[in-house]
């Protein structure tokens, strides 16, 4: 299909695909069975007991994904803010409050009493899974500003 489709949503939709596909084939099959049921008064089991798997099978498949993906989404975004001195460099980090904003002084430095600002907001990845690199949105930059020592 398209490219602009990820990984994991390309599987998902290959999932669903098979479910679906599962599922109209054991429908058909069910129809089959009752069918020959109906003409011959003969019940094909063997087709049945197939037939009731498979669906049985698809909506199991079906519930497992429809459940998994938004509570992967909602869990693991953790938006974190780091809070730095301006005259040493001490930086901590805590959990994103409203109000936060890049360059927003901060109280002052517990270890020299320095202005403290914050430096960063970044959202923490899924934790464990990818420990790749630093997400820095905001680049760094290094000089002091003038304006934050007044
Ligand atoms: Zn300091």
């Amino acid at each position: 299909m398209s490219a602009d489709l990820k990984g994991p949503k390309r599987s998902i939709l290959y999932l669903i695909s098979i479910i679906a596909i599962m599922l109209i084939l054991s429908i058909i099959t069910l129809i089959q069975a009752f069918k020959t049921y109906m003409e011959s008064g003969h019940m094909d089991f063997l087709a049945l007991l197939l037939s009731a798997s498979a669906f049985a099978l698809s909506i199991y498949m079906a519930l497992q994904i429809g459940v998994k993906p938004p509570k992967l989404g909602f869990e693991q975004q953790k938006v974190l803010t780091v809070i730095r001195c301006s005259r040493c460099g001490f930086e901590s980090v805590r959990n994103f409050k409203e109000g936060d904003y890049v360059l927003k002084k901060i109280g002052s430095c517990p270890k020299c009493n320095g202005p403290s600002f914050i430096y960063t907001i970044f959202r923490e990845e899924e934790k464990g899974k990818k420990k790749a690199g630093k997400i820095n949105p905001i680049p760094q930059v290094k000089t002091t500003a003038p304006f934050l020592s007044m």
